[in-house]
């Protein structure tokens, strides 16, 4: 008899508004029981055959009361870092698809290109050294995706952003 590992503990609780739309991709498990118990949520999508308190053991919570939101602050566009980058690429290399760990300029710095969203792709370290000073066309290195600017949202920083009911 094999025993199923328990892993809806670590599992992210998701958070909609009575829209539907999301708030929040990773809902703290205190802030899930606190919206619970004052009856702001309820569990839309349960984990099976576990209990939080005396609530289903919640994977998706929705709002019972629509929260307005400004829309630009969950899609407007968030500030360029190298941990955003590898994380809009899901920290693959954008030349070999191997895990990533650091951030290329397609065009290179040196040559004019800048701390953008649409010129920075998460590499690996070794093709990042082998692409050196050139494009990507010079380097023979094609891009597996085209660089885009990611919204809060997809980031998963909008729990942080954005003020729910506590
Ligand atoms: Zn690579």
């Amino acid at each position: 008899m094999t025993t199923m590992p328990i892993r809806s503990q670590h599992e992210p609780i998701v958070l909609l508004n009575a829209s539907y739309e999301p708030l929040s991709m990773n809902v703290t498990l205190k802030r899930a029981a606190r919206l619970l118990a004052k009856g702001k949520a309820i569990v839309l999508e349960a984990a099976k055959g576990r209990f939080l308190r005396d609530w289903p053991w919640p994977r998706v919570l929705i709002l019972v009361k629509y929260v307005r939101i400004a829309h630009e602050v969950l899609y407007r566009r968030p500030t360029v870092s190298r941990k955003g980058v590898l994380k809009r690429d899901s920290y693959r290399c954008a030349y070999c698809a191997d895990r990533a760990n650091t951030i290329d300029h397609v065009l290179p710095k040196s040559r004019g290109g800048g701390m953008t969203w649409t010129n920075l792709v998460a590499a690996c370290l070794r093709c990042n050294s082998r692409k050196r000073n050139r494009t990507p066309e010079e380097a023979g290195m094609p891009l597996r995706l085209t660089p885009f600017v990611p919204t809060r949202l997809a980031l998963g920083d909008s729990g942080a952003t954005v003020a729910i009911p506590a």
